[in-house]
């Protein structure tokens, strides 16, 4: 007979055969597989959770090697999308667990969809910004899922856990994303991989407790620390009567359905372009037709290269990288109408 791979948690006085039980018959959702998401999924994995779902819209590069704990070198060779090289990773640790990578977007296009097919018992923030976390919390609200949120940049890091009808949500703490450019993100001011380890271990303990159904255990506290200062922070956060999101119900950022279909990506001068519907694209076809117009590389998951003709700010030549969702990354660029040109011109509409 195998050993009990969980015998070290199991013996855990709030875990037990019955919590174990419990955590393989659970579901998580990491929005985001950066530096968060690599490490919460690694340990839910590890932990034994049943059902684990990693969305991330990005490729694996050379830059995120020093924090992103899943990936190896030739994941950034390759470009393999990380979604996917977070399942490959995560299937070799812990083959008795379901893993779904979804390389997309979570947007208020797809969120809903999501968590209707993925039915996650808790949402992890793996994200690097704001308006995706509070997209994340309109879906934890409106649908009774709880949610771990976390940040890290620089040396320091917070966390909350957010229990729908419970506790305070993101929107009592903070009533509006900051206003874009006025924070430091990690890619202009780094960011510390131990600093990222401690969001993710108080990010999974949360998790644990949730699935474990442990909720009166589960922290009431934002946690803010910076590692280098040594400095921790821990308040209280009280619901606010007056939260548009778990009070009155008004899901902003999920209603924002007719959204601008294009997103600045934040540090890397390129725009993100979604198609006008959700739709998946033929690639290999895509190809084909792009053979004119420049270099390009096909694989199960992507087409990305650059277009000849086309320059870009710094007189560059753009590049362009489609997924097989309809979403387009456009380099080189920081203007949105010039991304849905290119986009319009060489992907179509
Ligand atoms: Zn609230």
């Amino acid at each position: 007979m195998k050993p009990n791979r969980y015998h070290r948690q199991q013996i855990l006085p709030g875990v037990g055969e019955e919590g174990q039980r419990r955590l393989g018959a659970g579901s998580a959702l990491i929005v985001g597989c950066g530096a968060l998401g690599c490490a919460a999924s690694d340990l839910l994995c590890r932990a034994g959770v049943g059902r684990l779902t990693v969305i991330d819209r990005d490729v694996v590069e050379w830059t995120n090697l020093q924090r992103q704990t899943l990936f190896t070198e030739s994941d950034a060779k390759e470009g393999l999308p990380k979604a996917e090289a977070a399942r490959r990773r995560l299937a070799k640790v812990n083959s008795e667990i379901e893993i779904h990578a979804l390389v997309s977007d979570f947007s208020s296009r797809n969120a809903e969809r999501i968590i209707a097919e993925h039915a996650p018992d808790v949402i992890v923030d793996g994200t690097d910004n704001f308006e995706t976390r509070f997209l994340i919390n309109d879906v934890s609200v409106k649908h009774a899922i709880p949610f771990v949120y976390g940040g890290v940049v620089g040396t320091s890091g917070m966390a909350l856990s957010v229990l729908p009808g419970e506790t305070a949500c993101l929107r009592c703490v903070f009533a509006e994303p900051p206003p874009p450019g006025s924070q430091p993100t990690c890619d202009t001011a780094g960011v510390l991989g131990p600093a990222v380890a401690i969001v993710a271990g108080y990010q999974c303990a949360e998790a644990m407790k949730i699935l474990l159904g442990a909720r009166d255990r589960v922290l009431r506290s934002l946690l803010s620390f910076d590692l280098w200062q040594g400095r921790r922070t821990r308040i209280e956060p009280v619901r606010d009567p007056a939260c548009r999101c778990c009070v009155a119900r008004q899901f902003d950022y999920l209603e924002a359905r007719d959204q601008d279909p294009t997103v600045s990506l934040c540090g890397q001068g390129a725009v993100q372009v979604w198609p006008p519907v959700e739709t998946s694209i033929d690639l290999t076809g895509l190809e084909q037709r792009l053979r004119g117009v420049g270099s390009f590389r096909l694989t199960e998951f992507l087409i990305s290269g650059t277009l000849a003709e086309e320059r870009g700010e710094s007189d560059e030549p753009i590049g362009l990288t489609v997924f097989a969702d309809g979403r387009a990354v456009v380099r080189g660029v920081r203007s949105a109408s010039r991304a849905r040109a290119i986009y319009a011109r060489y992907v179509g509409t």
